[in-house]
């Protein structure tokens, strides 16, 4: 599929990753999935990737833009599109998800 025609949000998204795969992080540009142990660890390591890409973009005035892209089971993940659908958004603070978690535990 062209890339240019790829929704990574909204009712038609499309997955992008490794649906096995909880936490990863693609890089957009070289289609590379990187796993991650965790959403905190993909957050990190897709801020850093972006500020190298950004500083190469700086310095080099690159065409071929590359972006890191964090995914949760093998999709675009932000913490709102999560809570949109529903979903645990993983992040440990999130007070949402965090007293979803307490009952759940509780239930069990
Ligand atoms: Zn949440």
């Amino acid at each position: 599929m062209p890339q240019s025609r790829i929704r990574l949000f909204g009712p038609d998204r499309q997955m992008v990753g490794i649906p096995e795969i909880e936490w990863s992080v693609w890089i957009l540009g070289m289609d590379d999935i990187h796993e991650q142990e965790s959403l905190a660890h993909a957050l990190q390591f897709a801020a850093e990737h972006n500020a190298m890409f950004a500083d190469n973009r700086l310095h080099y005035d690159t065409r071929h833009t590359l972006h890191a892209v964090v995914l949760h089971h093998g999709f675009a993940w932000t913490q709102a599109t999560e809570h949109a659908l529903g979903v645990d958004c993983g992040h440990s603070d999130c007070g949402a998800c965090g007293f979803g978690r307490s009952t759940s535990k509780a239930a069990s």
